[in-house]
């Protein structure tokens, strides 16, 4: 049984970029643990941080429910306000090493939004203090560093995205749906808003605005098999690319015999 520790900046980015490894993983028995830095408490256009950052703890924990048992934490941390600072470095590495993780899954440095980049960042600054033992001295260092993947983005400064390992999620997207749409203040309030998504935005009813977000959710999660076909070589609907992070401990056949489900 492995470990499997995605670290995303707010509580629904891992459910958008690798909920479908994690359906997987979770089915096949290893642990899983979902740890949004941030509560999540700035995005909407219509209520108080402190309503929305008791609904997404609501959300969080509805969508671990969905997955059937997926752990949900946050640190936390108001939305907008994650900064890579030694304080929340010394929060995060006590936390890597009491959960003792496998794999960590983040989000690259170069994204759009500053939380994911500070989230990518600390993640990057952690992988090898967790193992220096004079570092936050109270919790015993790792002697074994996690493997660290980074989900895929269309970003490519310094560099694009690069995928190392592909996941055929077929068998998963549907549980992976239902968990995102769980995040009911993001993917039916806020993200239409922001994003001017106007075929849900104009839905007549609740009913016809999720067959709608379906839709998206669809063609969301079956992009990275267009856009990599190479990676893909079974015949595959949806799937999910992550990047090996060179400061993260070494790729092993066995951690990627569990994420592909492949023999190497
Ligand atoms: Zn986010």
């Amino acid at each position: 049984m492995m470990t499997f520790l995605m670290i995303g900046a707010h509580p629904d980015d891992m459910d958008l970029d690798c909920g479908g490894l994690a359906v997987l993983m979770h089915r096949r028995g290893h642990r899983v643990i979902f740890l949004s830095m941030t509560n999540g408490n700035a995005g909407h256009m219509s209520i108080t941080s402190e309503e929305l950052r008791v609904r997404r703890s609501q959300e969080m924990a509805e969508a671990a429910r969905l997955y059937g048992g997926i752990r949900y934490e946050t640190m936390d941390i108001d939305d907008g306000y994650l900064t890579p600072d030694i304080p929340t470095r010394d929060r995060l590495i006590r936390y890597i090493r009491k959960e003792k993780p496998d794999v960590i899954i983040t989000h690259r440095s170069c994204d759009y939004h500053p939380d994911h980049r500070a989230c990518g960042q600390l993640v990057m600054d952690c992988s090898y203090l967790v193992g220096v033992p004079l570092i936050c001295p109270d919790v015993p260092a790792l002697h074994t560093h996690p493997v660290i993947l980074y989900c895929e983005d269309r970003f490519t400064m310094p560099a694009p995205f690069r995928p190392d390992l592909a996941v055929r999620c077929d068998e998963a997207v549907d549980q992976q749906i239902q968990g995102v749409l769980a995040h009911r203040s993001q993917l039916l309030e806020w993200l239409p808003y922001d994003g001017h998504w106007t075929d849900v935005l104009e839905a007549t009813s609740e009913e016809e605005a999720i067959a709608r977000l379906r839709e998206r959710l669809q063609k969301r999660f079956s992009a990275p098999v267009e856009r990599f076909p190479d990676a893909f070589p079974e015949k595959t609907t949806y799937g999910e690319v992550f990047q090996i992070d060179e400061y993260g401990g070494p790729m092993t056949d066995e951690i990627r015999e569990v994420i592909t489900g492949k023999q190497s």
